[in-house]
């Protein structure tokens, strides 16, 4: 629309659309789009491969957002995206508390910009670095959030595949915001196709080659032992197997009472 900017670009028959005009064809109707100029932009909260993410506070309402830009040339010049597109389209499909929510999108001429919320407390895995590991009532609360916020995403034929604690983010009140997207899948009405497995760690995940620490909680163990199954319709929460409910019914999880998670207060990680 005409509130975009300086966007109209001429292209020669058969030349593929830039990213920006394909990003903005399937863009969904909503308010006048944000510009830079509506934030003020403040520290650097990571760097990824092909993003910076800065905090920003918008000037017109005081609210915090993270800010994802990305370079469109460095973009298309890696071959990008298809991941940067995907990372859009499911990120504002989700609309949960467990997961970081994608508020707005915006680009000038050089810059794509995710207006993400903005996960204050950072990484999961910078707490299991500096406390090691869980105690138990922790480790239950936050496999317990995991849970929860995997079955909304499945309810969605959304899988992640990409789960793991760089990816978990922390809110200011210590509930999890999981984010990355951007090699995340919808599934389609028809079935799942086979992916080539090229590399070592596919290997070991299809061998099931895995070991348990020494000091493992036992429910828990059983619990993820039950998780891994190799045969996908044995595995505990999958649907030949009843759901979420025997999931959320295993001994680890006796103690979680599951309706009110995000408000609750989470156990203090020590
Ligand atoms: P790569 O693209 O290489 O896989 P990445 O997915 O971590 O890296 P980004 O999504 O750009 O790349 O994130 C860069 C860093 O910014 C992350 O490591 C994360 O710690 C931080 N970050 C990302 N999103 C948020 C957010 N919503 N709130 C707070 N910090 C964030």
């Amino acid at each position: 629309t005409s509130m975009e900017g300086p966007t109209s670009e001429s292209r020669a028959p058969g030349k593929p659309a830039s990213l920006g005009a394909e990003l903005r064809a399937q863009q969904a109707p909503q308010s006048r789009k944000k510009r830079p100029e509506d934030f003020k932009f403040g520290k650097i909260l990571g760097e990824g491969s092909f993003s910076t993410v800065v905090l920003a506070r918008e000037r017109a309402t005081a609210k915090e957002y993270a800010i994802k830009i990305l370079e469109k040339r460095y973009i298309m010049k890696e071959n990008k995206a298809q991941y940067v597109k995907r990372e859009r389209d499911v990120m504002s499909n989700l609309d949960h508390p467990f997961f970081v929510k994608l508020y707005f999108t915006f680009q000038d001429d050089e810059k794509l910009y995710f207006g993400l919320s903005y996960a204050k407390n950072g990484e999961l895995l910078k707490y299991i670095r500096k406390i090691g590991s869980f105690d138990e009532t922790c480790t239950r609360f936050y496999s317990a959030e995991i849970v929860c916020a995997l079955e909304y995403l499945h309810e969605k034929g959304i899988i992640h595949r990409d789960l793991k604690p760089e990816n978990i983010l922390l809110s200011e009140d210590m509930h999890i915001q999981i984010t990355d997207f951007g090699t995340a899948k919808q599934l389609s009405s028809d079935a799942l196709t086979s992916t080539s497995l090229t590399y070592l760690i596919f290997q070991k995940i299809i061998k099931l080659e895995y070991e348990f620490p020494e000091k493992f909680f036992p429910k828990a163990k059983d619990l993820v032992e039950q998780l891994l199954s190799l045969d996908p319709s044995k595995r505990i929460g999958c649907e030949d197997m009843g759901g979420y409910e025997p999931l959320r019914g295993h001994p680890f999880f006796e103690t979680i009472s599951w309706g009110d998670l995000h408000v609750q207060t989470p156990p203090k990680l020590t």
